[in-house]
Order: C-alpha cells, then structure tokens, then sequence
C-alpha cells in the first residue's frame, strides 16, 4: 500500500487536469495533526471555462457508452474502490482527521454501495416509457417519454465527507451519460483526485470526470459553465449558487444545512435511544448534515437518558486517528467551524445551561473538541436553533409529544429527523407530523443508506434530493417522442382549410369526449 505522502505526492505531480502548474496553491492540512499534506491549484475561471470545453467535448463518446459501457467503468470502479480502500481511507483521514472507522462505514461503505447501485438501477430509473394517451387525435402513434444527459454537471461539495458527498453525487451524473466536473472543498481536494485518477485506471475516457480544485470563486465560475449544478454545503452559499443557477436557467439540486431533531417518548427503549443518541451526534465528530443536533425527551424518562447518554458520552475517546479502533471522535476538519462550536457552547452557558461532559476544546497540536452532552438547553440557544456541526448534544425536557412536535418545527431547517417510541405506530405518526425531508423510528440517518429513497431537505434544508429515480432523473431533461406510422393520412381533420361541417364534427366529438358529466 502506497503511503499518504506517496499518494498525495503522485496525485500532484503534475497539475490536476492539464491546469497551469502557476495556478495558485493551496495548502491541505491535516486537522488532526496541523501538518500541511499536499497543495492544490487554486483553478481560475478561465481555467474552469477550458475544462468545460474539455468535458463537453468528451461527453457524446461517453453517452454513446450506452448504459451497458457505463456500467461496466462504474462496476470496475467499484471493485477498484474495494481493492485500494486502505489507500482512499487513508487520503480520506489525511485531509479531514475523522477517524478510520468514520471513513470506513460512512464513506467506502456508502461508495462502494452506490458504484454498483447507480450501475444496476440508473438503466431502469432512465429507461424509455411507453405512454398511453386518452387523447383520441394520437391514437395509433409512438408516444414515448425519454431521459436525455443534460451534457455538462457541475458538482460542488463539502469538506465533510469528501467521498459521499462530493464524489458520490458524480456517480449518478456519470451512469446518466454525462460529463461531469467537480469542484471539491478547497479543505479536502485530495479524495477526489484520487477516485478521478482510478475512474481513469477503470476505463472512463478522459476528460468524462475532472476535479477543479480551488476556493469558492473556482465553484462560482463552475457554475457559470455548466448545464446543471449539484451542490451540498451551507445555506448561505446554496442561496448564491441557486441565484447564480437561475440567471442561467439551469437546474439546481440543493443539499443544505441542518438541524436534526430527535424526539425520545416516554415509551421508548431508554437504552436504545441513549445509544443512538450518542453515536449520531458524535460519529464523524459530529460534522454531519444530516444527524442528531438536539434532542427533547419526555419528562418521565428524562433522567434516565441524560444519565445514561452523559456516561457513554464521557467514555468517548477523541483524538488523532491512529488507524482502526484508536479513538471515537476525530478532528474539527474545517478551522472556522471550532470557533462556531465554541461559541454555540458558551452562548449556551451564558444563558444557563449546564455542561454535564465536556465543554472545551481538546488538547493536541490538531483541531479537536470534546464530546459534550448540554442540558437546560432552550430556544434562545444558538445551540438549539443553529448548525452546531460539531461533537456537542443540546438535550431539552419536554412535558408531552405534541410540545416536542412543535419544538421540533421551530427551525428553519428541515432535513432528517428521529423518534423513539416502543409504540412504532405512535412513532410514525409523529414522524409524518415533523417537518424534515426524512425522518426515523426507532433510529437515525440510516435511510441515507438506503439509496432507493430519496434524500432530500425541506424548508432551507434544500431543494431536490439525491437517490432514488430523482437521484439520476435530474441529471437528465425529460424528451417527449411521438412517432406516426409511415401509412397515416395525408392530413389530419382539423387542418386547413376550416370547414363548418368538420368543425361541427369536432365539437361533436370533444362534447361526447368530454361532455357527458361520466366521472360527476
Ligand atoms: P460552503 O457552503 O461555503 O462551501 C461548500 C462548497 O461550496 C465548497 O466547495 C466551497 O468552496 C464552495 N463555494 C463557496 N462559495 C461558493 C460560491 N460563491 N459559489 C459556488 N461554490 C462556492 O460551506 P463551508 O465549507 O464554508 O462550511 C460552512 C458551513 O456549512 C459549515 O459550518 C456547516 O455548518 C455547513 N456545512 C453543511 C454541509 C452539509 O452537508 N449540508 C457540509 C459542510 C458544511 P470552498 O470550500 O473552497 O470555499
């Protein structure tokens, strides 16, 4: 197995994607130990602008694939991605200091997965329908509604989880037949370089995939190029992606901030919840979209899950990642976000709440905070109102469902949601009442595993979804095909020149069709 720095080192040699070697750069540390890792070039506009005449050069030889040719790329990439794991996890904890088993289950688990999902299942989503239509003038005609490659996507991702989230989405765009480019967080470009250069050893032609590493002005260029734009981040920059989208009229599929609730009745399994609890709002340090970020619980066990969720908390093990099993909680990947954390703890403080476990920041030459459990937490908390992203859990009493149901709703976010209840017909009826894109009995952020569902926020959590036939439907315009057989007439009845008696025919026609009150 080739080492970080070999990698990093291999992955650089030579600028990504015939960019100028006088590009800029920029540094990529790893948070967990301040070292600087690697640099990338910090790609211009202009820049951008040729790699979009590169890739939509590229992409009518791809599209020619067909879905077979497309599938077989994505399925050796699958088995390449299983092959150089170690490698990818490697890259993965380098550029982000999560933990080896953050990059495992939630990155390499969920690529691997998604290779051989969007490979299986993009043919049958894009498939060809046959449509019947009631309208009696097409009878005997080819009516076929079609999915085309938009031709150039944009993907523009973040920094926390640079395999799923940034890399992820250009699976689906890939097996659609089209080119894509993706702009990785300018904190974690080095994932993406190296699952484009296997892309590349798997048989993808040139030019199909390329990474344009760079700040937030190389992503606002991309946009300015592309046909459609994918992009997962925070809400303030989605804002300015979708106005930038909307001067061009092209599509934007959106996957924003968030505030996980979770609701925890009186009924529920104490032990469960505390469990799932802890590890949803700690796994990946807690930088997650979609997670645990506040939970209500109803008074009567209350005392129970704070205790019991203190006690697994504080046994937590944070630090640098020294391979597997070596600690629970990884770094603060992104630098600012340490200060977002900080500051959503003391405001919390200040307004009387009580840290049970943790509170500080961790000692350590990397960027690391404690896993801390807040209770007499309220709504005039940051912490309980705004993106915390960090391995902190606000915990919050409640007196019944229905002020958990509203508490819940009292934010602008909406993208996943949990309920605990030994009652799963109760559980799921406050489910359905919770404003998310997704929500969980029993359970948490595990139906962004299961890659038939759609994906998707509510309110400012975004627009559009991933997965599901959503997932690679909009990485495709909707064609409408309507053939007419070669022995049709040699006019239809309602063309010139204008008759009163074809036209009282017509009428007649339409109030038979249409007249006789059938469905009142
Ligand atoms: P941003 O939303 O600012 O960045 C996301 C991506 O967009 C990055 O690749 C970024 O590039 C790029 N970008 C920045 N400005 C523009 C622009 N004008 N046009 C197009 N692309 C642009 O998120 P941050 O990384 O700054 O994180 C900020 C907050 O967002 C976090 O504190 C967290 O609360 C939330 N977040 C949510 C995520 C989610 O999964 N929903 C994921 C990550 C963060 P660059 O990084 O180079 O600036």
């Amino acid at each position: 197995m080739a080492t970080v720095e070999q990698q990093v080192s291999e992955t650089q040699n030579g600028a990504p994607n015939g960019a100028a070697p006088d590009a800029g750069a920029i540094p990529v540390e790893n948070p967990a130990t301040g070292e600087i890792v690697a640099t990338v070039p910090d790609l211009s506009a202009e820049q951008v602008a040729e790699m979009a005449a590169r890739g939509r050069a590229a992409q009518p030889e791809w599209e020619a694939y067909g879905f077979d040719g497309r599938a077989r790329v994505l399925l050796r990439a699958q088995k390449w991605l299983m092959d150089n794991a170690e490698r990818v996890i490697a890259t993965i904890v380098s550029e982000t200091g999560k933990t080896f088993e953050d990059a495992e289950f939630a990155e390499i688990g969920y690529a691997g997965n998604a290779f051989g999902f969007w490979a299986k299942y993009g043919p049958e989503y894009l498939a060809d329908e046959r449509i019947k239509s009631s309208q009696v003038l097409v009878k005997g005609k080819k009516i076929i509604s079609r999915y085309r490659p938009l031709g150039l996507i944009g993907v523009i991702g973040p920094w926390n989880y640079p395999l799923t989230n940034s890399f992820g989405d250009c699976i689906p765009a890939l097996m659609a037949g089209n080119s894509v480019i993706l702009k990785p967080s300018e904190i974690t470009p080095l994932t993406s370089l190296l699952l484009a250069d296997g892309l590349r050893e798997c048989g993808l032609p040139e030019n199909v995939l390329q990474i344009a590493t760079g700040r937030g002005g190389t992503g606002a260029a991309l946009v300015e190029h592309v046909d459609m734009i994918m992009f997962t981040g925070s809400t303030k920059t989605g804002r300015k992606v979708a106005e930038a989208a909307a001067r061009r009229l092209i599509p934007a599929s959106l996957e924003l901030g968030g505030k996980d609730p979770m609701i925890v009745l009186s009924d529920a399994d104490v032990e469960r919840a505390a469990n799932f609890a802890t590890y949803y709002s700690m796994q990946n340090a807690g930088q997650t979209c979609i997670s645990i970020e506040r939970v209500y619980v109803e008074e009567p066990v209350y005392d129970e899950f704070v205790a019991k969720v203190s006690e697994k908390v504080r046994e937590l093990r944070v630090g640098k990642p020294e391979g597997p099993g070596s600690v629970e909680v990884g770094a603060i990947t992104f630098p600012p976000q340490l200060e977002t954390i900080k500051d959503h703890v003391a405001d919390a403080v200040q307004k009387g709440a009580r840290v049970l476990t943790g509170g500080n920041v961790a000692p350590g030459a990397g960027r690391f905070f404690e896993p801390t459990v807040l209770v007499d937490v309220d709504h005039t908390m940051k912490c309980m109102t705004e993106e915390t992203f960090g391995p902190t859990l606000p915990i919050m009493k409640v007196s019944d469902a229905d002020e958990a149901v509203r508490l819940a709703n009292d934010s602008p976010y909406g993208l996943g949601a949990s309920v605990f209840s030994r009652d799963t017909a109760r559980g799921e009826a406050i489910a359905r009442r919770v404003e998310a894109g997704a929500a969980n009995v029993n359970d948490a952020m595990i139906n962004y595993t299961v890659l038939e569902l759609p994906m998707g926020g509510a309110k400012a959590s975004g627009l559009g979804s991933r997965h599901g036939a959503g997932g690679i439907r909009k990485y495709a315009s909707q064609q409408a095909i309507v053939v007419t057989p070669k022995l049709a007439m040699k006019k239809e009845l309602f063309m010139y020149p204008y008759k009163s008696r074809t036209s009282k025919l017509l009428a007649g026609l339409f109030k038979f069709m249409y007249g006789r009150g059938k469905r009142a």
